[in-house]
């Protein structure tokens, strides 16, 4: 280091201690300082860059096998559900990957014009059997931004309601306002049946009658850049908005398509006059016609027939029998004994259901036709006093005997937990 009081070739200081170079050139202390953070924050923004490109690298994402496995912890059965939202969701990352330029194997170079269309979802089951759930849990283990939205507040432009970009605005708002984020994320669509087209609708104010909203939901599935107001509400012309593509961005769609049941059997039936229709008849199971239905009942029901061609992947749940109602109340993660025992374990109280109590709570469920969803109501009517006088009672361990679950369901008001849900 020279010490000889010359002046710093970059900014001219010549106070503090130098390095010299060739041909009188010489370089200040403060100079290699902030060259040196320069060189530091260059460095950091390309590891970012090279962390955020290897998210989607091909090796890392997770298999279809694992999604499924993560899923197996939280829903019960829905084993075609789950095995068709794995794969779906696994394609997704591979086009992510794809469409940010990853390294392929040398095998798939050959196919480097192809283009791998989206496959968006439709899944269609009875309330209550796990549709929102699978779609909630495979949230929590992506790592794009996912959000829910109910189609039956989506009208079309003009009518009470909201605007079908609205969804869009939501996902933005799910990726911190990150539009790059946005564009690879996931929606998923509940009550898509809702939006089906009926002839008899008599309401004026809104379009209940579904061809609208079906058409805007198109231009979304199709993929096409759409002009998004980044903080929701109506569009109007001095707002600023936010061009989403939605190219890359999946959707799942669920819904309960009530009485589609009719247009399947229909379907059916026709199919199976004429030669071989014996046959054909004997091997369909008449109580689970659910398990049959193709792209041709959901436009019987109404769904126009381009929106279907946008969701080529059609899965279906099972109603929910005895067992796997009684699965539900304790086998799940999240299971909703479990998170009761977990409340009170923080009150020191060990919390045990005895199993005849649990079978009174699934024979009330059924009975009461409350499905799922009621099992969650009739647990916590009764756990709604104990909560209340455990904590201060000196005990370290409570029982809920079936005594006791009759005792507290049959003071309650049924029609009341049939509303709640
Ligand atoms: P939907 O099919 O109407 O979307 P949800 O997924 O919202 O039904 O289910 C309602 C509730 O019932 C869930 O939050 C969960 O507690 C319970 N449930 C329904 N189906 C299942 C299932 N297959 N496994 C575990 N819990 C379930």
């Amino acid at each position: 280091m020279s010490k000889r009081k010359e002046s710093c070739s970059f900014c001219g200081r010549n106070d503090l201690p130098m390095f010299e170079g060739k041909n009188d050139a010489y370089i200040c202390l403060d100079c290699i300082e902030h060259g040196h953070s320069i060189i530091a924050s260059e460095n950091k923004r390309i590891e970012a860059t090279k962390s955020s490109n290897s998210e989607f690298s091909l090796n890392r994402l997770p298999k279809p096998q694992q999604i499924k496995t993560f899923l197996d912890q939280y829903v019960i059965g829905q084993d075609e559900a789950k095995r068709y939202l794995s794969v779906a969701v696994y394609n997704h990352y591979k086009r992510l990957a794809l469409a940010q330029g990853v390294d392929v194997p040398k095998g798939a170079e050959a196919y480097k014009d192809v283009e791998i269309e989206k496959s968006n979802i439709i899944m269609v089951g009875p309330t209550g059997t796990g549709k929102t759930l699978i779609a909630r849990t495979i949230a929590k283990m992506l790592t794009v931004p996912f959000t829910i939205v109910d189609a039956t507040v989506l009208t079309e432009a003009g009518y009470v309601g909201e605007d079908v970009e609205s969804l869009l605005t939501r996902l933005y708002q799910e990726a911190d306002c990150d539009l790059k984020k946005t564009e690879r994320g996931i929606v998923f669509i509940d009550e898509i049946d809702k939006i089906a087209r009926k002839s008899d609708n008599p309401s004026i104010t809104r379009d209940v009658s579904g061809e609208g909203v079906q058409q805007a939901l198109l231009k979304l599935l199709e993929g096409s850049v759409v002009n998004v107001p980044p903080k929701g509400g109506r569009k109007h012309p001095e707002q600023e908005f936010v061009h989403i593509n939605t190219q890359n961005i999946l959707f799942i769609c669920g819904g309960a398509f009530d009485g589609i049941e009719r247009k399947i059997a229909q379907r059916l039936n026709t199919q199976v006059v004429g030669f071989e229709a014996s046959k054909k008849a004997q091997v369909i199971d008449k109580d689970n016609l659910l398990q049959y239905i193709a792209p041709q009942d959901l436009k019987s029901y109404g769904l126009i027939p381009e929106i279907i061609g946008r969701l080529p992947i059609l899965t279906y749940l099972h109603p929910l029998d005895r067992a796997s109602l009684r699965s539900i109340l304790t086998e799940p993660k999240n299971a909703i004994t479990r998170q009761y025992q977990k409340l009170l374990a923080l009150d020191g109280v060990e919390l045990i259901f005895e199993e005849e109590a649990l079978d009174y709570i699934v024979d009330k469920a059924i009975e009461y036709k409350l499905g799922a969803r009621g099992l969650r109501s009739l647990t916590e009517t009764v756990m709604m006093d104990l909560m209340y006088e455990i904590p201060t009672q000196r005990t370290d361990r409570f029982v809920v005997t079936r005594k006791l679950a009759e005792e507290k369901i049959g003071r309650a008001d049924t029609t009341r937990i049939q509303k709640t849900i």
